[in-house]
């Protein structure tokens, strides 16, 4: 009996020992952060939270519109580099009227109709698709499944998103724990400070793929004008990049901060001959 309660103790202890060794990681903005899952878990989870999305709400059945959000996604990260820059990302539009987007470990990105009434050209879409790309990218929900309260549920979270057979309310706590909310159009928010690094590095990715920066301004004034309609209609469901501090003006200005620099990836990409033509 006392030798098989310490099998599971040192077993225990190796697992932590490993999780801690894994565990320490920096964003691309050079922040030390705590992710205790490998990139490859947490591509099945967002694939099945993807499919899951796919179940529940319905996808738009316009051409146009969906070859021009494609044309957008697949011009943002085809600027990705390293590990990831040959991988095909799948881009869905969902017929849903809040002005939403998410992407999800696993190469999935989803763009919600009501988007493209708030993000009005290609510029400004790829600020958004960016901004949700660079939260895959800086491991975002890795470290909100790893962190907090949230580490033991994202443990049996995770092994149950791995094990074969999926029974859907652990589908549900997958979607959750990516920031995909049961109810359709609600995306729950990261961390203020997860938030303004998405900004920023979604602000150098879409100016790497030849989208104008500057964009970015505009976006998010359009974005605080839509949310301020929102706010005043009942029940209306905040935008994920509207329901996290920094507050809007805060937000505008460390992007326009960033804007001249962001400008040379943007004249850079458009010299080497990136210069996207996406129409709605
Ligand atoms: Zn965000």
């Amino acid at each position: 009996m006392a030798s098989n309660r310490k099998l599971p103790l040192a077993a225990g202890l190796v697992l932590v020992v490993t999780l801690i060794a894994i565990g320490c990681a920096t964003s691309p903005l050079g922040r030390r952060q705590l992710v205790l899952f490998p990139d490859a878990d947490m591509a099945v989870m967002g694939a099945q939270a993807f499919d899951q999305m796919k179940t529940q709400v319905p996808l738009s059945e316009n051409a146009s519109t969906n070859a021009y959000v494609d044309c957008v996604a697949q011009a943002v990260t085809a600027a990705l580099d390293g590990p990831r820059s040959n991988r095909a990302w799948e881009v869905l539009v969902f017929d849903d009227e809040s002005a939403n987007a998410f992407a999800l470990p696993g190469s999935k990105i989803g763009v919600h109709t009501g988007l493209l009434e708030v993000a009005v050209d290609q510029n400004q879409l790829a600020t958004v698709i960016g901004h949700e790309v660079a939260h895959v990218l800086s491991r975002h929900s890795n470290e909100r499944v790893s962190t907090g309260t949230a580490a033991q549920l994202g443990m049996v979270a995770v092994q149950e998103a791995l094990s074969a057979n999926v029974p859907s309310a652990a589908a549900q706590q997958t979607m959750a724990l990516l920031g995909l909310g049961a109810q359709v159009g609600i995306i729950l928010p990261f961390s203020r400070t997860q938030e303004s690094e998405a900004d920023l590095v979604g602000l150098d990715l879409m100016a790497r793929a030849g989208f104008d920066p500057q964009a970015s301004v505009q976006l998010w004034r359009n974005m605080a004008r839509h949310a301020q309609a929102k706010q005043s209609e009942a029940g209306g469901a905040p935008p994920e990049f509207m329901s996290t501090h920094p507050s809007h003006g805060t937000r505008i200005a460390n992007l326009e901060k960033r804007v001249p620099e962001a400008r040379k990836l943007y004249e850079a990409a458009r010299a080497q001959g990136r210069r996207p033509r996406c129409s709605p």
